[in-house]
């Protein structure tokens, strides 16, 4: 949470918050599976004003030989924001922000992975974010998914995430830069709709038992509603008209 700007209405009288979105409404979000030539899998990802791309490399040999595994495949992530993403430029160097999600989204992802399938070999996933409006992190998580799925890997479920959050003493759906910043709470969550399993879920804010339930809950409903973009997007790519 950032410092609060007192100016700035985060829910109106009617219930209507900065965006023109009601409480329970995501942003706009298009997916697009596949799209890059040169990655084994690649998506793109548009939430709301999140633009983010995912390429996938693997399962390929480890290099250096020594970090490999004899019993398991290893996936690595690296979470990269362009310095164009934001409005002040970002330093170029990796930020503690960026190992962090780095960190967060492999740990979200690896439950998913049958990285058992392929030992001695990694599987890559790079996530360029070309521009940056609140929740990248899920957007990046949601589209990595898509992007492992379009590659091959072997998978038990995909991981479907959206944040939940407070403003003005009101639980709301997908938490957007504003509310993010002025806002009282920001739940990211990642969760695998056919194994019932929330693979991440951060907290930044203050929450009452109450809030932190509930919380839970509409993230888990705004994950199903993702999970559901994730599938057509496969679907367009290999049984419909929008496959590249
Ligand atoms: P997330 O993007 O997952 O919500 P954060 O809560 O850390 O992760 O960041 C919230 C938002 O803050 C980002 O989506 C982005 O719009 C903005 N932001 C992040 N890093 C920077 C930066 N270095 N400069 C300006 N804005 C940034």
């Amino acid at each position: 949470m950032g410092g609060r700007d007192a100016t700035m209405v985060l829910l109106d009288e009617n219930g209507i918050r900065c965006d023109g979105r009601k409480v329970d409404e995501p942003r706009r979000i298009m997916i697009k599976a596949g799209g890059l030539k040169n990655a084994d899998g690649s998506a793109y990802i548009e939430f709301g004003d999140n633009k983010i791309l995912v390429g996938v490399f693997g399962p390929r040999d480890v290099h250096p030989k020594h970090m490999s595994d004899t019993d398991t495949g290893i996936l690595r992530v690296r979470y990269h924001m362009e310095p164009f993403s934001v409005g002040e430029r970002k330093n170029p160097a990796p930020s503690r922000r960026e190992i962090e999600i780095s960190k967060v989204i492999k740990e979200a992802l690896e439950p998913a992975v049958m990285l058992d399938k392929f030992p001695r070999t990694a599987v890559d996933v790079f996530i360029e974010v070309l521009q940056a409006d609140g929740g990248t992190r899920c957007a990046a998580l949601t589209a990595a998914s898509v992007a492992l799925a379009d590659a091959g890997i072997p998978m038990r479920d995909m991981v479907s995430a959206i944040a939940a959050g407070k403003v003005a003493d009101t639980v709301i759906l997908d938490v957007n830069n504003e509310e993010d910043q002025a806002g009282q709470a920001d739940m990211p969550i990642g969760y695998m709709p056919n194994l019932e399993q929330i693979t991440l879920l951060q907290l930044d804010g203050i929450l009452t038992p109450e809030e932190y339930k509930k919380c839970v809950e509409v993230g888990v409903n705004g994950c199903k509603l993702v999970y559901e973009l994730q599938k057509k997007a496969l679907n367009d790519k290999y049984f419909g008209n929008g496959g590249d």
